[in-house]
């Protein structure tokens, strides 16, 4: 008998290979590869265009491994069609680094045990309703939106959907986004079902992974709260997909395989037939439309639990102010934060830039500090005492002898949160100050120093766009944007939207136990309507007319964007190389060719970047067309393409 094998490699088909014993479709197993042997698994089809001239060779052996569910073949097959990505890769995305799994002891998966606590919580009036909706008799494909203001408690409201799914029998699956620091959420799920979910993000051991993998392809695990690529756990009874802060742009994997967790679960969930619920606070313009478009269902959460209210607003205009040298903190803003700090309010500066000074130059020779393998300025980080490039990591000493004479006079300019932070202990110097970066919290320690925050041990945080993310700071009732710059984003079609969910994020931090809370922006951006519209307590106002722009423009969700972007360590070969290929392109595929262009970042690790943006409609049929004529396109040596579908970014 023949079988169709894929194997997790780079081949966007499977093998033909021969058993003597009978198999069936999702069946793991071992066969010859070239000179070793790979694991693969029974394809649901042949390959098409059939490649006879190879000799026929056989299956080694059947492994013991429960069959990969017939849905999850059609997603993998889908989700290569989608994103231009050969089907052997999509496969090695389910496959641990393509190597077999084991089944563990039952000892291994007790930890995850699954007796559902009581609990006694008494949902509000409007989280009750939101449960109503949300609670379907028929668990078919279906998505919903939770948005829901920040701390309305839209966690412990899809907790107990879950709570109910998994009471009759089925897996559930959380994705949540920048999972490093998932110990709050942890502790809060714990608290809610009385056992440990199982977590899984790249950090994790191998043994963890191989544990959760088996331990979900057997139903020995319920539920996994995980980052992106938890969304390729082969689940046996999957029930119900969460996808936390859905709006969050780092659902996006952008390199490597390419992919948009968010969009890619929601078609996880449609070949399952099961529902996904997408929570937020501010969704997406994709989610948004779809809202309105009522292609998903929608329920919202628009009180604070226990009424608690929303910070308000002050813009202090930086225009009117003379700052001393050295200095980015207005006066009045040094005597609002004193009184936040009599009362005993935590306080938080906030300033998305990691280091001490994003520019450094020499005063004699000009020459500032630039990385030699991209395209951008080393940042002074004053605590490791180094420059740093945040693109590629490389690290360099501040000395440098000078083309003029002796050693570099250096001038720091502009500042980071380690300036923001000295510049804060300058005015209290009484006071704890703790910086809040991924420099400083991306660590084993800062478990112990995320407590201290929650006990209010700490009484000014400085931090970078880290500190958004979900945190419950109880006793934070004060923030201050260092400087609400609008206008950088400019290249970016989502600038606009980013803004929105940094700001709405941001503030969402404040007042979240009751007190009084206040934001307050410093800005030189004399259009405060602009503020005024990302930081409107109903962002659907902003939404709305952020769909309209991108209709008129044809931009997405309305169109399909795909980038084809080349790297190559030569500039003028690359640059030549983009004109050949977007005229071999032109005429033979489903969309219009944009570009070339050279990315704002043109030099990155060593690469230079040049992107063709293609934008058609939104069908496969502008895939299809793509995936069939790339290959036929040869670059010379040193040339690489990748492909992104629904590019969310171009650095
Ligand atoms: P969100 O995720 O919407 O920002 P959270 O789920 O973090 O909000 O809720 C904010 C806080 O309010 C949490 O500490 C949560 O446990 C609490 N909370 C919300 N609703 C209730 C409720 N019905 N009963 C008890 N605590 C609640
Ligand atoms: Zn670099």
């Amino acid at each position: 008998m023949k079988f169709p094998i894929l194997l997790p490699n780079i081949f966007n088909y499977p093998f033909t290979y021969e058993s003597d014993f009978q198999l069936k479709i999702g069946d793991f197993v071992e066969v010859p590869f070239g000179k070793s042997k790979s694991i693969g698994v029974v394809w649901n089809e042949f390959e098409k265009s059939n490649n006879k001239h190879f000799k026929t060779k056989k299956i080694i052996k059947k492994l013991d491994i429960p069959t990969l569910k017939k849905n999850i073949i059609e997603f993998l097959n889908w989700f290569s069609d989608y994103n231009i990505v050969p089907k052997g890769m999509a496969l090695k995305l389910v496959l641990l680094g393509g190597k077999p799994v084991k089944i563990f002891e039952k000892k291994f998966y007790q930890n995850f045990h699954s007796k559902i606590k009581k609990n006694s919580i008494k949902f509000t009036s409007e989280q009750k309703e939101a449960l109503n909706q949300m609670n379907l008799s028929n668990k078919k494909f279906k998505v919903h939106v939770l948005q829901g203001i920040t701390g309305s408690g839209k966690t412990i409201v899809y907790f107990e959907v879950l709570k109910k799914i998994l009471k009759e029998g089925y897996q559930g699956l959380i994705l949540l986004p920048e999972i490093g620091l998932t110990g709050q959420f942890e502790k809060k799920f714990i608290e809610f079902f009385g056992f440990k979910p199982a977590i899984w993000h790249s950090g994790i051991t191998k043994k963890n992974k191989e544990i959760i993998w088996s331990g979900v392809i057997n139903e020995k695990i319920k539920i996994v709260i995980g980052a992106r690529s938890s969304l390729f756990l082969p689940f046996k009874n999957l029930g119900l997909i969460i996808v936390d802060e859905e709006h969050d742009q780092s659902y996006k994997q952008d390199e490597g395989i390419i992919y948009n967790a968010r969009d890619m679960a929601i078609s996880r969930a449609s070949f399952e037939n099961i529902p996904i619920n997408l929570i937020t606070s501010v969704p997406s313009v994709e989610t948004y439309t779809n809202i309105k478009k009522n292609k998903y269902n929608l329920s919202k959460l628009e009180k604070r639990y226990q009424n608690a209210s929303l910070p308000n607003y002050e813009i202090i205009n930086m225009n009117n102010v003379k700052l001393e040298k050295q200095s980015w903190i207005s006066k009045e803003i040094i005597n609002k934060v004193s009184f936040h700090l009599e009362k005993k309010h935590q306080v938080l500066f906030f300033l998305n830039r990691r280091g001490f000074s994003p520019n450094v130059f020499c005063k004699k020779c000009l020459s500032v500090f630039s990385c030699p393998h991209c395209s951008i300025n080393l940042v002074y980080h004053k605590n490791k005492d180094n420059l740093l490039c945040h693109y590629c990591g490389f690290k360099t000493s501040l000395k440098r002898s000078c083309a003029q004479e002796g050693s570099c006079n250096f001038i720091f300019s502009g500042p980071g949160v380690e300036r923001i932070s000295d510049e804060v202990k300058k005015n209290f110097p009484s006071k704890k100050i703790e910086i809040f970066s991924s420099d400083t919290m991306n660590k084993k320690s800062s478990k112990f120093k995320l407590e201290k925050i929650i006990n209010n041990e700490v009484d000014i945080l400085v931090g970078t766009q880290l500190i958004s993310k979900g945190f419950h700071f109880p006793n934070l009732n004060c923030i201050v944007v260092i400087d609400i710059d609008l206008s950088s984003h400019g290249h970016d079609l989502r600038g606009a939207e980013k803004n929105l969910q940094l700001y709405h994020q941001l503030s969402g931090r404040a007042g979240r136990t009751g007190e009084p809370s206040t934001v307050y922006f410093q800005t030189y951006n004399t259009n405060e309507k602009m503020i005024l519209d990302i930081t409107n307590k109903n962002p659907d106002i902003f939404l709305d007319k952020e769909v309209e722009i991108r209709k008129k423009n044809n931009l997405p969700p309305f169109q399909r964007f795909i980038s084809l972007i080349l790297t190559g360590e030569n500039e003028n070969k690359l640059e030549k190389e983009a004109i050949r290929f977007k005229l071999f392109l032109k005429n033979k595929i489903d969309g219009k060719i944009l570009g070339p262009v050279i990315a704002p970042i043109f030099r990155l690790k060593k690469k230079y970047r040049i992107r063709l943006l293609i934008r058609g409609s939104k069908t496969l049929k502008l895939q299809n067309s793509l995936a069939s004529i790339i290959p036929k396109f040869k670059f010379l040596p040193g040339i690489k393409l990748s492909v992104d579908v629904d590019p969310i970014s171009f650095n």
